[in-house]
């Protein structure tokens, strides 16, 4: 038996989708069939890989909003919905690092992590959802990582915003199962983008060491993770972490 994924005629949104993991997984979704709308901070970034992905296809529009402003969020959700009419699956990957150790973070690097990476999954999520209950359907996707099951020295505010994203997932996926709403999370390891590209060789080789499989992921790695999620072949799945790390930390 072969499966296919198709998502033709399902519309997606992708948050932090202009960059990294989220690129990948917006490219991969548009070539599985799916619209999809990019929801970014900075359209310029947006603009250095518009005719990447329009070389998968055309089926795509841009929004510059901080995922952190609850109320832009709440018009960009409205103005995706006048548009496209629904929402089935939404992608929440937006995200940023300030790290340091606890006893020198102070409040302002303590609070942007936590306001962009966890706030602004609650923002964006609740007003997806109220139109995916109306539909009776819809896949949410959020990203956490493997810090936010482990912990991290030097990533306290990370560590904690991350295993807040496992915690609203489950939450979700209980609220919302009866509607047809079906939650995840995925934790990826270490995986190759600007965030990660900024640390020292050194520190780099250190962390490969450490993984089973023997190299460091790349965004497509958690990309088709994100598919598998969407697709019907994840019917039965709700309320879980996919791991996806080459092995780290087991
Ligand atoms: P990335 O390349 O920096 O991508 C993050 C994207 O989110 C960027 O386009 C960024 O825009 C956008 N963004 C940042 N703040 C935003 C805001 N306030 N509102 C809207 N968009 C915002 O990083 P990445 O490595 O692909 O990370 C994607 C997700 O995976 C994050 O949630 C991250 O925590 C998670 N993750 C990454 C790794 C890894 O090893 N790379 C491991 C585990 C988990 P700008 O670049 O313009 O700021």
């Amino acid at each position: 038996m072969s499966f296919c994924i198709e998502l033709t005629g399902k519309t997606a949104i992708v948050t932090g989708g202009s960059s990294g993991i989220g690129l990948s997984i917006s490219q991969v979704l548009l070539n599985a069939g799916a619209r999809v709308m990019i929801i970014d901070i900075d359209e310029k970034r947006f603009i250095s890989v518009k005719d990447e992905i329009k070389k998968i296809s055309p089926e795509f529009d841009f929004y510059e909003a901080d995922i952190k402003n609850s109320e832009k969020i709440s018009e960009t959700v409205q103005k995706i919905i006048s548009k496209e009419s629904k929402i089935d699956i939404l992608i929440n990957n937006a995200g940023i690092v300030k790290d340091g150790l606890l006893i020198r973070m102070n409040d302002e690097d303590w609070l942007d992590v936590i306001n962009v990476n966890l706030n602004g999954m609650f923002y964006i999520t609740k007003n997806v959802l109220k139109h995916m209950v109306k539909a009776k359907s819809g896949r949410i996707i959020s990203i956490a990582s493997v810090i936010g099951e482990i912990g991290n020295a030097g990533q306290a505010n990370y560590a904690a915003s991350k295993a807040g994203i496992i915690a609203l997932t489950k939450s979700i996926a209980k609220e919302y199962a009866a509607r047809g709403i079906l939650a995840n999370a995925i934790a990826p390891g270490f995986i190759k983008t600007i965030m990660t590209d900024k640390l020292p060789e050194d520190v780099k080789d250190a962390i490969k060491k450490g993984i089973p499989l023997n190299r460091i992921g790349e965004p497509y790695d958690i990309a088709n993770a994100v598919l598998f999620l969407c697709s019907e072949l994840s019917g039965y799945i709700t309320g879980t972490v996919m791991n996806v790390n080459g092995g780290m930390y087991m």
